[in-house]
């Protein structure tokens, strides 16, 4: 969605880009996936399916991901 601007489980091109309280384009979300790295996510969601994405937001960032699970 990202990139297409277009739902790919429904086809839809009404795509939310989600914002944090802050307003930011990204949201840290350490706790969402249950990693102590803070790493900055920007979430797309499908307006008329529900679906959603989310995108890390630099090489950093998946790097500290791969460093939370490094049996993966
Ligand atoms: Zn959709």
């Amino acid at each position: 969605m990202k990139n297409s601007g277009m739902c790919p489980k429904c086809g839809s091109t009404d795509i939310i880009k989600v914002l944090n309280r802050n307003g930011w384009d990204f949201i840290t979300s350490s706790w969402l996936l249950g990693l102590g790295a803070n790493v900055r996510l920007a979430r797309y969601l499908c307006g008329k399916c529900g679906f959603s994405e989310e995108w890390a937001q630099s090489a950093d960032d998946i790097e500290e991901i791969r460093a939370s699970y490094p049996n993966a």
